[in-house]
């Protein structure tokens, strides 16, 4: 199932930019087997991600999020790329929750609000492009806005839920406001005043697709001119010469080590959780092609 990512400028000052991902999300929750606050945090977080990646333009082009918080979760490491792939994973999916005074889960607590978010694009430049910014409660929403302030000078209103229900996700979605240069300061209040409407967003993508969530919040403040839609789904891009490349940085001694003690070296795929597995021959192979 693909998700549709919805781009909208309101008068031309203001970009919105929405999707709905519950197929994302459960898409997370099957390859992962994360439990519910694990869910929410990886959620939110693909979330966010794919929202980035529709403004990537290149089909080439790649970004990676990475979030590291001190909380019981440990990273949280999502990508998406030009094309429309997103995927992601979390250190520890097993993580227990705890329900905050309102009801909802506590993932700040569970992410931790001390650590740091960095983003890292490929986007065909010599050098990629690295942003950090430290992170402001671990509730994923408010770390990415102020990630967006600090790394890329954008100001921005992030705005993103999940919603679950007996180990399923049953909306999810997300909404990033851009304030583009020259916006209009009575318009900018006026959003800024929805923005801070939009804090149940998981509600809204229940029943509504990305667009209608555009209209219901946007179409009363002015035009808003819809740009033709992206889409993504959760898919893995791991490789057989991605995950050698990898076993080449081991050496041949440590790799060799490992298949003595249990007969084979087998390497996961974080992100999809396919396994790759080398015998003793494969291995010596696999270092005498990359002599060659
Ligand atoms: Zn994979």
């Amino acid at each position: 199932m693909k998700c549709e990512i919805v781009k909208a400028l309101l008068e031309n000052q203001i970009a919105v930019y929405a999707v709905k991902t519950d197929s994302l999300v459960n898409s997370a929750i099957k390859k992962h087997n994360l439990s519910p606050v694990a869910a929410a945090a990886l959620g939110r977080m693909l979330t966010v991600t794919a929202l980035m990646g529709a403004s990537l333009k290149n089909t080439s082009d790649y970004l990676t999020a990475t979030l590291k918080g001190d909380g019981e979760l440990g990273s949280l490491v999502c990508c998406a790329d030009g094309r429309g792939l997103v995927k992601g994973y979390v250190d520890n999916p097993n993580v227990g929750h705890e329900i905050k005074d309102d009801g909802h889960l506590n993932v700040g607590l569970a992410v931790g609000k001390n650590g740091t978010l960095t983003v890292i694009k490929n986007i065909g430049l010599k050098t990629p492009y690295v942003g950090t910014s430290k992170l402001v409660s671990g509730e994923i929403a408010e770390d990415f806005a102020q990630y967006f302030v600090v790394s890329e000078q954008q100001p921005c209103s992030v705005a993103l839920g999940v919603k679950l229900q007996k180990g399923k996700c049953i909306s999810a979605g997300g909404v990033i406001v851009q304030v583009l240069p020259n916006c209009d300061p009575a318009l900018l209040f006026d959003v800024e005043t929805v923005c801070y409407a939009m804090d149940e967003i998981s509600y809204q993508f229940e029943s509504q697709d990305a667009k209608q969530v555009i209209e219901r919040f946007f179409s009363q403040l002015g035009h808003l001119e819809f740009e033709p839609s992206r889409y993504c789904s959760y898919r893995c891009d791991c490789t057989t010469r991605r995950i050698e490349r990898l076993i080449l940085t081991l050496g041949l001694e440590d790799a060799l080590d490992v298949v003595e003690k249990i007969g084979y070296l087998e390497v996961g795929c974080h992100f999809c959780g396919k396994k790759y597995r080398y015998d003793k021959d494969q291995i010596i192979e696999l270092f005498q092609n990359a002599k060659k």
